[in-house]
């Protein structure tokens, strides 16, 4: 219930302005957010690289409805890569589809993002396209195939609770496409999607296996302990090498679990939003784990 108004809030303007605008959530959405800037970006990735965490970069932004921020948003992930290329930090990019004017146009989506996958593949770094709500999954399923067959350097997100998504992955490993997989994070219905943990979890064990045994360097995105556990099993009774997928986690979720991967020589690389952009990315958040929602109001009220 409380997950459903959270998600429902994420769509929210007026509540969006005024969370946005308020010192006290402005500085609780920091322990999911690095900061409004790539420098932010950048001193949160250097800190990560020295504990031996690799990064993905995303610059926050959703859904823009007109060109002009399509365009500026394109160039913030343009300036991302540069910034990859000159500092030297271990970091790649996720960019969302929205965020580069898919709800204006397919075309200019498209123009914008071989725009990003030019520059990015001249620089030889990896550009996973987020997965958004349910509305955009085959339009992003059809980009990144159609964009593969051009540049080696992109891959995407598959959510375990959408019945689709077997269908999905297989066709993304006959690709030879690298797969992020997640469990999801928007709200959707019954009619396409698992609603129990059980089942999404379930469906998510399933689709690691696949990928693990005939995936692209997958990425294992989740902080579920459990599911954790299923993956180190199912690589060692299959001698699948800790060099063939990389664990992937949020920023600021579970740092414990991070560090204890690392020192178990797994590959782990962090999700590090950045921009000013934050709100719905904070929302989507708070509704995976109500319980930070106290966190952040504590945090606020000693504040
Ligand atoms: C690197 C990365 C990229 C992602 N990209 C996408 C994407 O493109 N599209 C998409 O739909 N979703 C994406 N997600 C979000 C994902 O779909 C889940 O909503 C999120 O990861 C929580 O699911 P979980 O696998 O951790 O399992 P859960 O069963 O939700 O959580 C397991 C445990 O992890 C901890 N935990 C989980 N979430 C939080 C949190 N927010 N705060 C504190 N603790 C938490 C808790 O201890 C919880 O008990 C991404 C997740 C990661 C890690």
């Amino acid at each position: 219930m409380l997950k459903d108004t959270l998600l429902y809030m994420a769509q929210n303007e007026r509540l969006r302005d005024f969370v946005v605008q308020n010192r006290m959530t402005r500085s609780m959405a920091r322990r999911f957010v690095a900061g409004e800037t790539l420098n932010d970006a950048t001193q949160a990735t250097r800190v990560l690289n020295k504990r031996g965490i690799q990064v993905a970069l995303d610059h926050l932004g959703e859904n823009v409805s007109d060109e002009r921020e399509a365009r500026a948003s394109t160039q913030g992930y343009l300036s991302a890569i540069e910034n990859v290329k000159q500092t030297g930090i271990g970091a790649n990019i996720s960019v969302k589809l929205t965020a580069l004017g898919l709800d204006i146009s397919k075309e200019l989506c498209e123009e914008n993002l071989v725009a990003i996958l030019e520059q990015a593949s001249e620089y030889g770094i990896f550009v996973c396209i987020d997965m958004e709500g349910s509305a955009y999954t085959q339009q992003t399923v059809d980009i990144t195939l159609r964009m593969h067959q051009r540049f080696e350097h992109v891959g995407t997100v598959i959510q375990s609770y959408l019945y689709r998504s077997r269908k999905d992955v297989e066709q993304l490993v006959a690709g030879g496409v690298r797969v992020r997989l997640v469990k999801g994070a928007y709200k959707e219905p019954q009619a396409i999607a698992f609603q129990a943990k059980a089942d999404v979890d379930r469906n998510y064990i399933q689709l690691m296996m696949l990928l693990l045994s005939r995936g692209n360097f997958p990425a294992i995105a989740t902080h579920d302990e459990a599911i954790i556990a299923a993956v180190r099993k199912f690589t060692r009774d299959h001698g699948i090498g800790r060099d063939a997928f990389e664990f992937q986690m949020l920023y600021g979720v579970r740092r414990d679990l991070q560090d204890m991967l690392v020192q178990q020589g797994y590959n782990v690389r962090v999700y590090v939003p950045y921009g000013s952009q934050w709100y719905p990315y904070l929302m989507r958040r708070m509704a995976e784990r109500p319980s930070n929602l106290m966190f952040v109001v504590s945090n606020a009220i000693r504040a």
